[in-house]
């Protein structure tokens, strides 16, 4: 049984022979590969183009790029921080495909650094053994990539892209296949409102889910909705409860919400190390990469400085790296701290853990496919099996591109093969699938609060027990509107708290049953990995009531 979200019928239709939902790196590199096997592809995407986290990245894309370096020795790394999880092959396939699809970027028109003899300049970052992190502007590489990835869509009549447009769900054929999607244009003329595409394909590339969290590095966008659409279409979500938080957020008090400054792993790579505010270094014996450890290592190491020493924060120290190297190798982060009135070169910059990064998602093949034929998915929304139960910094990017190209080659493939014909939907039976109350706007903030209360860098069973009762609450309520008769309106603030409240108990559900410690995952009351219970996933779909089902699924 698939679910939907509560929307008017919708007002006009379209047809396009691929639709790709999200402008990322993975969404735009979909559309562009698909463009050359023929096909035509629409774009649709919730704010502008670039305003996805791609356009955030700072740090880089990781590829074994440099003099010395391997796939394999990048195998290894990736394997490592994804604590026993990884699929060894969807890894084998990101590096090993990853330093082509760079040079293809490259041919794109993103324009790496590079030496004076023109050599892409590297650097490293937290559990990479090598330097074979590419970067753009200095620490703006993710705008770079943005930049040309957006130039290139814009200039290929065969794309279509419409802009402000909230994706709400998937149409299915009478076959159960991927058929097009449900969408609200806000917009003007005959686009406007609630609407539906047909296509022979769907690709999911909607990003991450950050914004479960109060405090997190993604924007605005980032409120998973591609899981939650996922879900709703009866889709397997894996590894859900595999958050990862960044361990050096710039810290801005203790109000702060919503998206908060990163600060890039790459200024630990050069040399900046934690301090606590005694000045007191504090990862050195910790592991043996000290600063650069893998990140959960990293934020479970502040947090636990922070619980011990009752400190809101930790700091980051570059002052040795001097005024010129900052303006330099990394003006934005230079920017972005004095705009809070921090600098770097004369004082130590305050960090804490924030939500960062979600490597769990909608449950993909090596081509990208998802479980609900037709659907695919790829970029920070699916889970590959790359990461596993933590990404290596400066993966996803990579991800994305490589796993794009894949499903545009998946679909030119089945395009030759007459396997990917035109797809007939009813867009009216559709709305036979049954409907979740909408939730009030202003409950997206209460839903952050419980999620960073509870599930956060620290979990247990009480605190996500707690966690729990309050998400289904807030379900309750929206329960008792609707029976009242005063739902919540169905709008893009509506449907996003749907969207958020979804993928927030799915999230739970998942923490709660996977009893162990491991990668990103970190349970207070299980402080151990436990290899002879979890060393394998977990599956979360929709039950018959509508509410996520977490399972201890395929190893
Ligand atoms: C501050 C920051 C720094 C980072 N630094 C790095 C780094 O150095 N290296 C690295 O590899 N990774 C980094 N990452 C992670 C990386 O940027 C992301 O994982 C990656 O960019 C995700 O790309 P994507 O295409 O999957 O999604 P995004 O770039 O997030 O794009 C998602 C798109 O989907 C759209 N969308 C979402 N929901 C809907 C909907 N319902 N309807 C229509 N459109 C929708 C959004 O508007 C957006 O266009 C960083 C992330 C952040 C936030």
């Amino acid at each position: 049984m698939s679910y939907r979200l509560t929307a008017p019928v919708p007002g006009w239709t379209t047809t396009t022979d691929v639709v790709v939902v999200g402008s990322g790196v993975a969404g735009l590199t979909v559309a562009l590969n698909v463009r050359k096997a023929g096909l035509r592809a629409m774009v649709v995407t919730k704010a502008m183009l670039d305003d996805g986290s791609t356009r955030w990245a700072q740090g880089g894309i990781a590829a074994a790029l440099g003099d010395g370096d391997t796939p394999e020795q990048h195998l290894d790394d990736t394997l490592v921080a994804g604590a026993g999880l990884c699929d060894e092959e969807a890894v084998r396939t990101l590096v090993t495909e990853g330093p082509d699809a760079v040079h293809r970027l490259i041919g794109t028109g993103a324009a790496f650094d590079q030496d004076a003899d023109g050599a892409i300049l590297l650097t490293r970052e937290g559990g990479h053994h090598r330097r074979r992190i590419a970067h753009a502007g200095g620490d703006a590489t993710g705008a770079e990539i943005s930049r040309a990835l957006v130039a290139a869509v814009r200039s290929d009549p065969g794309i279509e892209l419409i802009e402000h447009a909230l994706v709400l769900d998937l149409l299915t054929d009478a076959d159960g296949r991927a058929a097009g999607l449900t969408l609200h244009v806000m917009g003007e003329g005959q686009r406007d409102g609630v609407g539906a595409i047909r296509a022979r394909a769907v690709v999911l590339a909607t990003g991450g889910m950050g914004q479960v969290f109060s405090a997190t590095t993604n924007p605005a966008v980032s409120t998973g909705d591609g899981v939650a659409l996922a879900l709703r279409a009866g889709a397997e979500v894996t590894d859900l409860e595999f958050v990862q938080f960044h361990p050096t957020v710039l810290w801005l008090g203790p109000d702060a919400e919503g998206q908060q400054p990163l600060v890039s792993e790459a200024v630990r790579g050069e040399g900046a190390y934690l301090v606590d505010g005694a000045g007191v270094r504090f990862m050195a014996g910790q592991h043996e990469l000290a600063e650069l450890a893998p990140r959960d290592i990293v934020a479970k190491a502040i947090t636990r400085q922070m619980q011990l020493q009752g400190a809101e924060h930790m700091y980051l120290d570059g002052r040795h790296f001097g005024a010129e190297m900052w303006e330099q190798r990394f003006p934005t982060i230079l920017a972005s701290c004095r705009s809070h009135g921090i600098d770097p070169v004369t004082g130590l910059i305050p960090v804490a853990p924030a939500a960062h990064y979600a490597s769990g998602g909608v449950r993909t093949d090596l081509t990208g496919r998802t479980t609900v034929p037709g659907l695919y998915a790829c970029g920070e929304v699916a889970c590959t099996g790359v990461h596993g139960a933590n990404r290596l910094a400066s993966n996803s990017l990579l991800e994305g591109l490589v796993f794009a190209e894949r499903i545009a080659a998946d679909l030119a493939e089945r395009h030759r093969a007459g396997d990917l014909p035109e797809r007939s939907v009813d867009v009216a039976a559709a709305r036979s699938a049954r409907t979740a109350p909408l939730l009030a706007p202003e409950t997206r903030a209460e839903i952050q609060r419980l999620m960073s209360r509870g599930a956060g860098v620290l979990r247990s069973a009480a605190s996500m027990a707690a966690t729990a009762e309050g998400l289904a609450a807030l379900g309750r309520e929206a329960g008792t509107h609707l029976d009242e008769g005063k739902p919540a309106d169905p709008r893009v603030e509506t449907w996003e708290a749907a969207n958020l409240h979804l993928v927030a108990t799915a999230l739970v559900a998942a923490a709660v049953l996977r009893e162990e410690t491991r990668g990103c995952h970190w349970r207070e009351d299980f402080p151990e990995r436990d290899d002879a219970h979890w060393l394998r996933h977990v599956v979360t779909v929709l039950g018959s009531d509508g509410a996520p089902e977490a399972s201890a699924g395929r190893p």
